[in-house]
């Protein structure tokens, strides 16, 4: 960790308001040297390109989001993203996980941006790009179209501008971050580059309101309940998957979970049967888990093997036939993201508040789940900001996206990342 970071971003900021005073500087700013970075002619160029350059960004967004890209199905997205990056000049590549990577070549230090692929609508679902007015509305537009669009943006002012990083900056557009994704597209990224990473930026969504730099602990779980199944009539009084699903859950329900540390639980899917006439043979039921506190959730988990199997019990022992047999359960696990951090005097976060104070914005600092969690629980620098504009509706037909002053997100985005990377000088 770099203690020096206070006393620099308070430097940082007292010469952006002092105008004319780049002579001063030496030609090379290295990541730990006071950069002014706003007065270097190759970062003005790339920070303007971004507002001269609104309608292509917007189009390769549009263009981006129309590309179907579920969870494990990013492989066309990808393909999309390895062109764009790839005509930015950049060193592009595919990992075994799918990612794709482009590389903008540097020290040995790596800086990593990222914005995932995946989208939570399912094969099928009807993404094309709606306009009403300044707004543009499809599933996945903001969530991570804007992300995506502004990966490629930063690639191409950068090279439109000529700008140099000092450390490597790898552009990466990654797979597996919603749902049971679990985060593994970004697992692979970490598990690839740890030695040498120096911080990871995340870009989701849209906004400029927020930076995540506490990571939300959650661990999802499937419950199984399997048995003989049967006719709803002449099997009457055999055990019921079903059944014992509800018993369970109506006792997990009622586990009290603490205000303080924050802790939540949700019961989001429930699946099972096949006709209303049959008793099933197999039902499942599908449980997110958040907590603050880690131990929080694995108390959930404990109550929750703890219900089920009572529920299992209660319906093996109430039932009247039990000739054919009795039911089995598993819980399994199928999602786990770890918690973790950012120090409040990190080298990552002091660059965001320059940058903040360089574009007029304010943010404040949140916790949630995002491709961050996996860096930050392995105690490395990462944030998670969104790329600018206006968005909503994330995870629903109705999310929507505004562009307008997106250009200042864009800044946000690449003055925090040049400020970690250093900016080689003219
Ligand atoms: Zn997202």
């Amino acid at each position: 960790m770099d203690t020096g970071t206070v006393k620099r971003v308070a430097v940082c900021v007292m010469l952006l308001s002092m105008p004319n005073r780049s002579a001063v500087f030496a030609q090379v700013t290295r990541p730990d040297a006071a950069a002014p970075l706003t007065e270097q002619p190759s970062v003005r160029a790339a920070l303007d390109w971004f507002g001269k350059n609104l309608t292509w960004i917007n189009d390769e967004q549009v263009r981006l989001t129309e590309i179907p890209a579920p969870s494990f199905q990013e492989e066309k997205r990808a393909a999309a993203m390895k062109e764009l990056l790839a005509d930015e000049g950049l060193k592009v590549h595919s990992d075994k996980m799918g990612n794709v990577i482009g590389e903008m070549t540097g020290t040995n230090e790596i800086v990593l941006v990222t914005a995932h692929l995946d989208t939570v609508f399912p094969a099928g679902t009807e993404i094309h790009v709606k306009r009403e007015g300044e707004r543009i509305l499809a599933p996945g537009i903001s969530d991570n179209g804007t992300g995506l669009a502004a990966l490629v943006a930063l690639a191409r002012a950068m090279r439109v501008a000529k700008l140099r990083p000092q450390r490597t900056i790898l552009f990466a557009a990654n797979v597996g971050e919603e749902g049971e994704g679990n985060l593994r597209g970004m697992r692979a990224l970490i598990d690839a580059y740890r030695a040498k990473l120096k911080a990871v930026v995340v870009l989701d969504g849209s906004g400029t309101d927020h930076v995540t730099t506490k990571a939300l602990a959650s661990r999802r779980l499937e419950v199984t309940v399997t048995g003989p199944g049967g006719h709803s009539w002449s099997d009457f009084g055999m055990v019921n998957p079903i059944n014992a699903v509800v018993r369970g859950a109506v006792r997990f329900i009622n586990t009290k979970v603490p205000a303080t540390p924050r802790t939540s639980f949700n019961l989001g899917q429930i699946e099972g049967g096949t006709s209303v006439n049959s008793i099933p043979h197999e039902a499942k039921l599908k449980v997110d888990m958040r907590s603050e506190a880690e131990e929080e959730i694995a108390r959930m988990e404990a109550a929750l093997r703890e219900c089920v199997a009572a529920g299992v019990r209660d319906e093996n022992e109430n039932a009247r036939d039990r000739s054919k047999g009795k039911l089995e359960w598993t819980v399994e696990l199928i999602g786990s993201r770890p918690g973790g951090e950012l120090a409040g005097d990190s080298a990552l976060l002091g660059a965001l508040r320059v940058a903040d104070a360089a574009v007029g914005n304010e943010s404040r600092i949140e916790r949630s789940s995002t491709d961050a969690n996996i860096p930050l629980s392995q105690g490395i620098d990462a944030i998670a900001i969104g790329a600018g504009g206006n968005g909503g509706g994330a995870h629903s037909l109705d999310e929507w996206y505004e562009p307008a002053g997106r250009e200042l997100g864009l800044q946000r985005v690449l003055l925090t990342v040049l400020g970690v990377s250093g900016v080689v000088g003219r």
